[in-house]
């Protein structure tokens, strides 16, 4: 049998209901062998996150700190009660409060909501507890070290049966704590993932899986049930929120899936992120879709430019000089066409104009206030069903199209900004519905 790391976000463990939720889905499988823990999220709207509180408490550390301490102090208080788990947590609060009065590093606070609430889920499991300190490895200037890492991780993880692992913070050599970006404990859960070899990385949140669509835009849209690295992202890219790319990174390298499950709906299948996705006959015709907006395209046209080599290559290297990455490129029979993220290009355009008045084009278009609309085929219907059925849904919401360009399974649309939200609703209507 293989071993899986499952991670769980703030949410699945705000309060000691959903730490108990997340304990019965950990024991449900003896496979289920690492857990990687956030500090406690909002149990509500209107609730602060303990990773947000302990940043406050660290602003306050020159002045009245106490109410913010004794409110962290709260949570953790009676998250042990309703669990029934014995633990004193006066030396922790004791060495809390030293700390922040004496070194006061804004890591070393921040990460103490991950550190008490693996405390406390370790005694409520009655599982050993490896401090990330000891096996995530940062350089002194605070980089990530990903093979020490790897090496500590994979040792630690050996000698033990099972473990919870605290999520977004590690250590230097000499023990100084180092946080992850916020959110960094996906990363924490694909490192140990990586480092176990695990079959699968489960990562439980409070949705049932990246959903097809923004939950904004369309109303309830369906979780994605597979997609491959690559198309999420690419979606990833056009806007749609997801996991972080670097919690991506370390079990992708090492070809181990990602669930993400849902904690309050155990019994969905949520999203599989695999190396490649395997086609569902039976799915909906698209993976997803989402856009991008602030968008700029640029058209150059110039009469017989195509018998000429060097122009599309001159028009590149102009971008290049000026640091503008160009996110899609159409060449026509005389003109090229680019689409450049507005706020890289704005300031520039006067140089622009100026050098490109040096290629002597016969024209130049410029076309703000566009978005990209990008789409991927699931595979389920032939690539030419899906542009017809997406040119008509489009046609028939009234959107016009500026540019449409499709590679393999993706399709990008250039669109009026004003309408990308329309046109996100014609195409889930027509393709998922
Ligand atoms: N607790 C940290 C945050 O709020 C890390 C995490 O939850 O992933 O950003």
């Amino acid at each position: 049998m293989g071993i899986k790391t499952v991670k769980f976000g703030g949410s699945s463990l705000a309060n000691a209901e959903q730490i108990a939720k997340a304990a019965a889905i950990i024991r449900s499988d003896p496979d289920r062998r690492y857990v990687v823990a956030s500090a406690p999220g909002k149990r509500s709207a209107a609730d602060v996150k303990v990773t947000d509180l302990l940043y406050q408490l660290y602003g306050r550390r020159d002045g009245d700190y106490a109410y913010t301490l004794a409110s962290i102090r709260q949570r953790f208080t009676r998250i042990a009660s309703d669990l029934d788990v014995e633990i004193d947590l006066d030396p922790h609060f004791a060495t809390i409060e030293k700390h922040l009065l004496t070194i006061a590093d804004p890591d070393y606070i921040a990460s103490r909501g991950e550190y008490l609430n693996c405390v406390l889920l370790a005694a409520y499991l009655g599982w050993p507890l490896i401090d990330s300190a000891d096996v995530i490895r940062f350089a002194d200037s605070g980089e990530f070290l990903v093979d020490e890492t790897d090496v500590l991780l994979g040792t630690a993880l050996h000698k033990v049966e099972r473990a919870v692992i605290p999520g977004f913070y590690g250590a230097t050599a000499q023990g100084q704590i180092k946080t992850f970006p916020r959110g960094g404990s996906d990363v924490t859960g694909a490192l140990v993932a990586r480092a176990a070899m695990a079959e699968v990385y489960e990562n439980w949140t409070d949705v049932s899986g990246i959903l097809i669509a923004d939950p904004r835009v369309v109303d309830d849209p369906l979780p994605i049930r597979e997609i491959s690295y690559t198309a999420l992202r690419e979606l990833t890219y056009l806007g749609a929120s997801v996991l972080h790319e670097n919690a991506i990174i370390p079990v992708r390298s090492r070809g181990i899936p990602i669930n993400i499950r849902n904690t309050d709906c155990p019994e969905d299948p949520g999203t599989w992120i695999h190396t490649e996705a395997s086609t569902d006959s039976h799915g909906p015709a698209i993976v997803g879709v989402a856009a991008k907006i602030g968008y700029t395209a640029i058209t150059v046209r110039k009469a017989q430019w195509s018998g000429s080599l060097g122009v599309g290559p001159s028009l590149f290297r102009l971008f290049q000089d000026l640091g503008v990455v160009v996110d899609l490129a159409v060449t026509g029979v005389d003109s090229w066409t680019v689409v450049i993220r507005s706020e890289m290009i704005t300031h520039l355009m006067e140089v622009f104009m100026d050098k490109i008045r040096t290629l002597r084009p016969d024209a130049v278009e410029v076309r703000d206030g566009l978005a990209l609309v990008g789409v991927i085929a699931s595979g389920t219907l032939p690539r030419t069903t899906v542009t017809v059925r997406l040119a008509q849904a489009l046609d028939d919401a009234r959107i016009d199209v500026f540019a449409d360009t499709y590679v393999g399974d993706l399709r990008i649309f250039t669109i009026d900004t004003d309408r990308h939200d329309d046109a996100i609703r014609a195409i889930y209507a027509a393709l998922v519905d």
